[in-house]
């Protein structure tokens, strides 16, 4: 395998070297570095602009759109330049990753010129609305409906586990259109004002006392008939467009976050001594082949999309993608409370107000009276990751039946009309 990349491609890595030495407090780079509480807000606010006055959002979308139009390689640059800087790359992760993508792809060019350059500016925070009570895995299963009245849709229904929804101006959601369509037909993609009397944001209250995610319901809600992206019950293929790009992440930079926070843990077991103990030792060493696996098979994406050459095992790759990072990481944070021992039960995180944090590592807010350390948090969160995106077993089913050609898996039968 030839891993040099090609001459611009280096260039352009100097470009944005040069960049995020400019623009990164000083002392980022250096060893140990730390920011105070105050230091991290107002670096969490003034970066966005910096990001965007850079170009650096969404810096794959065309020009005409405020991209910069790069190329996969230079692409794959600038992920890999800020990662390593540590640095976020994000104004708003639903917004410049998910309906971003999808709107360039599917939207009309109103919808386009309407939407991208405020996703771009960080100005529009957005929310997902797929998942509804009884539609989750079998998403096509959903009754919120849409219909219209003159020239704006109606919307009525409900979705749950909808993460930054007390925040966003803008759900993208799916609501059924043609209910006498069949189950995945009738069904149309629509981008919705939050901020309205029809939408009510009831918050998930989860044990440490964080509300990430909450109830949406709908009672009579308005969005103009033209906000539809992808055409009129054609929202199943423009939602699995989504749902790839929720899937899918960075090739070559997916593995970092994991090979940091797994230096963290190696250095838990080494300071406490747990690192002594065989299991512990061969625990580690298979977390570390697993996070080699996933930067190789990085690799081995990036080189077919390069040279055009992708065969099944490439294929492969792509569908098994979110099932093993985040396989691996419950697998490894549970190897990480094991590692912290009694030290693991106990709440030894401090709340915002005085902990200082590090670039790169993860660091979910810890909430008052439940103050978890980064370690802690990760762990709790990696409980979550085999199931948001589309779970483990929805993945297996994916691979089965779409890469390797499995038969389809059998529906369960209809329930039993009752007697008449
Ligand atoms: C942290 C977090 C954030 C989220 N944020 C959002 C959001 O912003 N917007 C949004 O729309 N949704 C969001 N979700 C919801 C998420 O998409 C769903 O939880 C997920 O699709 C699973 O659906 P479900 O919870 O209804 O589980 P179910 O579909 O009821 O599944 C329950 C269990 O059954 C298994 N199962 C179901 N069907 C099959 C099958 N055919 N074969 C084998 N096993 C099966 C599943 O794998 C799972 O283990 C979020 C979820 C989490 C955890």
């Amino acid at each position: 395998m030839d891993l040099t990349y090609p001459p611009e491609a280096e260039a352009f890595r100097k470009e944005i070297r040069t960049w995020l030495e400019e623009n990164l407090p000083e002392g980022w780079f250096d060893e140990g570095f730390t920011q105070t509480p105050d230091e991290r807000k107002r670096f969490n606010e003034e970066w966005p602009e910096k990001l965007y006055k850079g170009g650096w959002i969404c810096a794959t979308w065309p020009k005409e759109y405020g991209g910069k139009g790069l190329s996969l390689m230079e692409s794959v640059v600038l992920n890999e330049e800020f990662a390593r800087a540590g640095a976020p790359l994000r104004a708003d992760f639903f917004g410049d990753t998910l309906v971003g993508p999808t709107i360039l792809q599917w939207g009309s060019e109103e919808i386009k010129k309407e939407f991208l350059p405020k996703i771009l500016s960080g100005q529009m925070s957005w929310c997902q609305g797929f998942s509804e009570p009884n539609a989750g895995s079998d998403l096509a299963s959903l009754k919120t409906k849409a219909e219209l009245d003159g020239d704006e849709w109606v919307i009525n229904g409900q979705k749950v586990w909808t993460t930054q929804a007390q925040y966003a101006d803008y759900i993208f959601l799916l609501a059924r259109t043609d209910p006498s369509a069949s189950k995945h037909a009738g069904i149309s993609y629509l981008l919705v004002p939050m901020k309205q009397e029809g939408i009510e944001v009831r918050p998930i209250i989860q044990p440490d006392g964080s509300g990430e995610f909450n109830e949406v319901f709908f009672n009579n809600a308005r969005c103009p008939k033209d906000n539809v992206v992808g055409g009129l019950n054609n929202g199943w293929k423009v939602a699995m467009t989504t749902l790839g790009f929720e899937r899918g992440t960075s090739a070559t930079t997916g593995y970092r976050r994991f090979e940091r926070e797994l230096e963290v843990i190696i250095e838990k077991a080494r300071k406490n001594g747990r690192i002594a103990d065989p299991s512990v030792r061969q625990g580690l060493a298979k977390a570390w082949s697993k996070v080699q696996i996933m930067k190789v098979n990085g690799w081995r994406t990036l080189s077919a999309e390069v040279t055009g050459k992708k065969d099944l095992g490439v294929a492969a790759l792509g569908a098994t993608n979110k099932m093993y990072w985040s396989e691996y990481h419950r697998e490894t944070m549970e190897l990480a409370l094991d590692i912290l021992g009694m030290e693991g039960q106990v709440l030894g995180g401090s709340t915002d107000d005085d902990e200082p944090s590090m670039p790169g590592l993860a660091r979910r807010q810890a909430v008052k009276d439940y103050p978890v350390t980064p370690l802690q948090a990760s762990f709790f969160f990696s409980r979550s990751e085999t199931i948001w995106g589309g779970t483990a077993e929805i993945q297996r089913n994916i691979v089965g039946e779409r890469v390797l050609g499995l038969p389809k898996e059998p529906k369960p039968p209809e329930p039993a009309k009752a007697a008449s």
